[in-house]
């Protein structure tokens, strides 16, 4: 065994109460004309330009490099061009230099070069890609060893929406060629390394992380079911399965790709994606519920060996536009609530799903409850408190068979409404504006040391 119980794919969101859903990684709230509205990069400022480590990649214990610089350079470069090559995303990136921060080498070494990095990327001046060549760095700040790297959105425009800047660290002690369990230096595959770093530029891109074939992790580490990687989202919040370039698979899922191009929509997007929408509601069949998995899946086309039910399908999470927390004001101290999301009630147990022309099923789920923290998905970041488990049809109640499902057919350009799924046994709720629609605590501080901590506890073995 060459890898952690459970390696983790970090990302540090220093936004304070950050809504994050299936999806965009950030809505807009209060700050901006336009609330609930994704929190891109300017896409009249393409390319994203960001500088990176001018040391090398990956170095070994005994201080010999493995991978040198301009070979960490390429496969930067590399892990960006999968986000920049989806035909229908218009987002591209450019190398614009080593890291250049005042009285600080730009061969990031030590904590205070991190740290150093880190506040140029705060106040907006720098886009850091920074190597963390033997693992000092993570080590110096107190980060589990199971970390491969992380990423973070460093400062963004509340009114405009844009991201400004954003940093990104790789850890090479996992390329650094040596196994050793008693020093916590784990090693991956070049495949799985690299996919681990493009999941952290997915988070800098301003996607969250989607659950999609939540039960490859009932099925074999490194050896899931091929149709379910296939459909497995490079932003699942764990790397569990083999890589999916290592199984001969394309290194973008479904969910990824429809994502990404929703959010930076390229000249052929409308005409190469449809959507579905509609709303999740408790079982009194009005109140809108918030938190919840949605997903679309391709109908299985009988006529081919794959199962486009689990290599096709998209997700968001209910209510993703909408504010973690709205605000309340008697206990003095959180009168306006979070920086982020919609305030406007509508939004509730909204969802809304971009797909490619073709006839899917919709169904909701629970969050996984160990996706908590920086692992989380959705809004809230607290796992949906009632059992909920159910595909939308055509007659939707409360008392419906949860496994009865109608095909809904999207042509590109077309947008399909009123998909909604009323919840099976959910408590009955007369006012939707009653703390439990919401499911408190409303706010999830992502923070991220905790997050790790509580992924470690949760134990999954190799
Ligand atoms: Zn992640």
């Amino acid at each position: 065994m060459k890898r952690p119980a459970l390696l983790l794919l970090a990302a540090i969101f220093t936004f304070a109460g950050l809504v994050v859903a299936g999806g965009p990684i950030g809505v807009t709230g209060p700050a901006s004309p336009q609330q609930g509205v994704p929190y891109t990069w300017d896409p009249a400022a393409m390319p994203i330009r960001y500088t990176v480590d001018s040391g090398p990649m990956s170095v070994d214990p005994s201080g010999k490099v493995i991978i040198n610089n301009a070979a960490g350079l390429i496969r930067v470069k590399n892990m960006f061009d999968t986000w920049s090559s989806v035909p229908t995303a218009a987002i591209s990136f450019s190398y614009t230099g080593p890291i250049s921060v005042a009285n600080t080498s730009s061969d990031i070494k030590t904590v205070a070069d991190f740290n150093a990095a880190q506040a140029a990327c705060r106040n907006g001046t720098q886009t850091p890609i920074m190597f963390d060549a033997n693992g000092s760095i993570r080590s110096g700040l107190g980060i589990d060893p199971a970390v491969i790297g992380f990423a973070g959105i460093c400062k963004a425009d509340g009114s405009t929406g844009h991201i400004v800047s954003a940093l990104v660290l790789l850890n090479g002690e996992f390329q650094d060629g040596v196994f050793n369990q008693a020093t916590s230096n784990y090693e991956l595959t070049s495949d799985e390394f690299d996919e681990a770093i493009t999941h952290e530029l997915g988070h800098f891109s301003g996607l969250d992380h989607s659950q999609i074939n939540l039960e490859v992790l009932s099925q074999q580490v490194l050896n899931c079911n091929l149709d379910d990687v296939a459909g497995l989202p490079l932003m699942f919040p764990v790397l569990f399965c083999q890589p999916r370039v290592t199984a001969g698979l394309p290194k973008l899922a479904p969910d990824d790709i429809a994502w990404i191009s929703k959010i930076y929509p390229g000249t052929s997007y409308s005409s190469s994606y449809g959507n579905i929408n509609g709303f999740i509601y408790f079982s009194d069949g009005i109140s809108q519920a918030q938190g919840l998995n949605v997903i679309a899946r391709r109908v299985d086309d009988p006529a081919t060996p794959q199962n486009e039910s689990l290599t096709t399908a998209i997700s968001v999470v209910s209510g993703y536009q909408f504010t973690g927390n709205p605000g309340q004001p008697f206990t003095g101290d959180n009168t306006a609530g979070s920086a982020f999301g919609s305030r406007n009630p509508a939004v509730i147990g909204y969802y809304e799903i971009p797909v490619p022309p073709g006839t899917y099923t919709v169904q909701v789920e629970n969050i996984d409850s160990e996706f908590v923290g920086g692992s989380s998905v959705g809004p809230s970041g607290l796992p949906f408190m009632v059992y909920a488990n159910k595909y939308w049809h055509a007659y939707e109640s409360a008392y419906d068979d949860p496994s009865k499902k109608d095909p809904i057919t999207v042509a590109a350009g077309q947008t399909v409404s009123k998909i909604n799924i009323i919840l099976n046994g959910t408590p009955s709720r007369f006012d939707q504006f009653e703390e439990g629609a919401l499911h408190g605590p409303w706010e999830v501080i992502r923070q991220f040391w905790a997050s790790m901590t509580t992924l470690q506890d949760a134990g999954r073995t190799l």
